[in-house]
């Protein structure tokens, strides 16, 4: 079932939305989703709101490309990449000898990453000038620009899918979407056209994680908590692997 229809609405048409959904859509855009800026303001007040970068915004559109499962097999897997136990290993003074360096799992997937958020920067942008020209304002982000000198992150996009209705929190601190999985690359684009907004799938946290736990328990770092945290310092240090998207069971695996 596609996002729009599970939007709620007042019963009229609002074929300008479709629009916007339909454009993005034909651009490339394989998940596309709504949440009411209002919604996101009452239930997460201590993130940075949309209304920081589009006065009275009223939408956060998020649109997003799946990662490939092929080559996230190969982050589980690392053993995949023939990598020498050298350098980062001698800087964690020669210990966990069996793994690769540190964030050498992400060898085979970097470069999707990047190409994606190419296409998700190529289609906001082509989505932004058409609500410009419809008189409206609109921001978007790159879908993941690590900035040390920012106190936070500048836009949590997860809270919008989950308001938006297309996954629930994962205890690998992802999003999980019913079709992928956490593997997902996305990006948000901020409007104060009022859009039709989607419906929560369900409690915040995802249910079956709590007789899961995979991801938990193969973190090489020990970075998640198992109670919805993670110690970003402790992923950042390990090159932000990506073994606890790799290893979650839901969606697509291989
Ligand atoms: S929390 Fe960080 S270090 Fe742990 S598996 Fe996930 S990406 Fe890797
Ligand atoms: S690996 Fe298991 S516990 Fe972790 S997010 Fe996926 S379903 Fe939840």
């Amino acid at each position: 079932m596609s996002i729009s229809q599970k939007r709620e609405s007042s019963g009229k048409t609002d074929e300008s939305a479709r629009d916007l959904e339909i454009m993005a859509r034909s651009l490339g855009a394989e998940l596309y989703g709504v949440a009411s800026a209002e919604r996101y303001a009452e239930e997460f007040p201590d993130k940075p709101q949309a209304s920081r970068y589009v006065p009275n915004a009223k939408s956060v559109i998020i649109i997003g490309l799946p990662l490939s499962p092929d080559l996230w097999a190969s982050v589980a897997r690392p053993q995949m990449a023939p990598i020498l136990s050298k350098g980062a290993d001698d800087a964690r003074g020669g210990q966990a000898k069996r793994r690769p360096p540190m964030g050498a799992e992400r060898f085979f997937v970097d470069p999707e990453q990047q190409m994606l958020t190419n296409e998700l920067l190529k289609i906001a942008y082509k989505m932004s000038w058409k609500l410009n020209r419809e008189g409206h304002k609109a921001f978007y982000f790159h879908p993941f620009k690590p900035e040390p000198r920012f106190k936070t992150a500048a836009f949590y996009f997860m809270p919008a899918m989950y308001l938006a209705g297309m996954g629930q929190m994962g205890l690998n601190c992802s999003i999980i979407t019913p079709e992928y999985g956490p593997r997902v690359w996305v990006t948000a684009v901020l409007t104060d056209k009022e859009l039709p907004a989607g419906i929560a799938v369900g409690p915040q946290y995802l249910e079956d994680c709590q007789s899961c736990l995979v991801c938990v328990e193969r973190c090489p770092s020990k970075s998640l908590t198992g109670q919805g945290w993670k110690n970003v310092h402790g992923c950042a240090s390990y090159g932000c692997c990506g073994t606890c998207l790799a290893v979650c069971p839901k969606g697509l695996t291989v």
